[in-house]
């Protein structure tokens, strides 16, 4: 029987004394390494020294996924690859780790997920606030990097940003804080560039601000040396003595000179240069990139609770149907639902669908003909559904529809024509695939006092 008390592991001199729990202490990684790996690891060390240690410890794959504590303060390493601060009640340890434990059996049956994206959304499903930081820093050619991606690339190593952004699109992750706006070079990705001022005319770099004077009785404009002569004012060109600025001369808003080609001008141009490929761009040219952190979409979480490998077909595929995250359809319902409470009209229903078998239908079919099983269903699917209506999936078996205006006799017509489909699936002979529907409309079926979830509860034991 697996213990109910993690292993716990204190690497550093400690000053403060632990208490609450049993720790084994560590004065360095090599000792730390040496046996067998340890369930929870407290880092007794300051910042810098501790993200360091973070960073080795979450290239070893003992402790890739592993609960890892900083007890002292925290640099950015640390915030991007640690766990936080340990509960002050080092008690609770115990509770976050068996948590841990039963998340980490759940995805993928827990064996470790071997692609690079799996590892990922398993790290961060691992921990309720996790998150895929970004980090400062002045060595990179995109001043920042994600600790997180970088430790556990192993042998692929894909762009980070490039990645992130597939992530996003494809609804496993979703953008979290903005915390910069940087310029690259488009020739060569660097954010290394240097913005230099130009001579518009000839793009120069030997330019100068020269103060320089407009004769208004001729109307020479030049540097205001030349204006100087036995400390007297006078034009060069005409000749004419200037007395009063404003009446006889005046500053000209040109004041930056080219040495190169002597062209006068108000503003010089900014030129890009980058610092590592030599190309020079005009800085709106360059290419704008975000810099976020990134947590888990609902759709991601949603896959590794389903347990990551044998799901990865079909959860994109139901993607077709727009489907609402678990929140946002509980939300619309509440909202559908006072409605109905307060004006009684118009009606609304709700249809519950649920697919018995289906992942082990999948998993027997293969994943090629799993795919197109998957693909027919979510077709009748879209057949029954229509556009205003609104789905989410809460569970790889059951899916739920919100039909608005639609009253009794609208939800059978769906519910007969998704009978007449779910028929001519079986007729195509797909294993022991079954579909069990529930509906309900409001206002007629409505309980008192119940809400969404009370509602979902109630029809969710209807489907078995
Ligand atoms: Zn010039
Ligand atoms: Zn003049
Ligand atoms: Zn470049």
């Amino acid at each position: 029987m697996p213990s109910s008390v993690p292993r716990v592991a204190v690497l550093g001199v400690s000053s403060s004394p632990f208490s609450g729990i049993e720790v084994e202490r560590h004065l360095d990684l090599a000792t730390l390494g040496a046996g067998a790996a340890y369930d929870v690891v407290l880092l007794d060390l300051p910042g810098a020294r501790a993200g360091e240690a973070l960073r080795s410890l979450r290239m070893d794959r003992r402790y890739r996924f592993s609960l890892i504590y900083c007890c002292q303060d925290q640099d950015s390493w640390c915030a991007a690859l640690g766990d936080g601060a340990p509960p002050p009640d080092l008690g609770a340890l115990a509770p976050l780790w068996r948590l841990w434990r039963e998340r980490f059996g759940v995805f993928s049956h827990g064996a470790a997920p071997e692609r690079f994206e799996a590892r990922v959304l398993a790290w961060l499903w691992l921990r309720p606030h996790g998150a895929v930081r970004a980090v400062r820093d002045a060595s990179v050619a995109q001043h920042y990097r994600y600790p997180l991606l970088e430790a556990l690339e192993d042998d692929e190593t894909p762009n980070a940003f490039a990645w992130l952004q597939l992530m996003t699109q494809q609804g496993w992750l979703e953008a979290a804080e903005l915390l910069d706006r940087v310029r690259l070079c488009v020739s060569c990705g660097s954010g290394r560039l240097n913005y230099v001022d130009v001579c518009p005319e000839c793009q120069a770099l030997e330019i100068a601000r020269q103060p320089s004077l407009h004769c208004f009785t001729c109307g020479h404009v030049g540097p205001q040396e030349h204006f100087l002569k036995d400390g007297l004012l006078l034009c060069p060109n005409c000749l004419s003595r200037l007395r009063h600025i404003g009446s006889d001369y005046d500053r000209p808003l040109e004041n930056y000179r080219c040495r190169g080609c002597q062209a006068f001008f108000v503003d010089a141009d900014v030129e890009a240069r980058c610092l590592d490929c030599g190309h020079a761009h005009v800085p709106d040219k360059l290419r704008v990139r975000e810099v976020r952190n990134y947590r888990l979409a609902e759709a991601g979480r949603l896959r590794c609770r389903q347990g990551y490998t044998a799901n990865a077909v079909d959860t994109d595929r139901f993607g077709q149907l727009n489907l609402l995250s678990h929140k946002s359809f509980h939300d619309l319902l509440n909202w559908q639902l006072q409605l109905v409470r307060r004006y009684k009209q118009p009606a609304f229903s709700l249809l519950g669908l649920r697919f018995v078998n289906l992942a082990a239908t999948i998993g027997e079919l293969g994943e090629l003909r799993g795919h197109a099983l998957v693909d027919s269903l979510v077709e009748r699917l879209q057949e029954a559904v229509r556009d205003t209506d609104r789905c989410s999936r809460v569970s790889e078996e059951i899916l739920w529809v919100m039909m608005p205006h639609t009253d009794a006799a609208g939800l059978a017509v769906v519910r007969q024509r998704l009978a007449q489909g779910a028929e001519r699936l079986a007729s195509e002979q797909i294993g022991r695939l079954q579909l069990r529907q529930v509906g309900f409309t409001a206002p007629a079926d409505l309980l008192e006092q119940e809400d969404a979830a009370l509602l979902l509860a109630r029809l969710n034991g209807e489907l078995g």
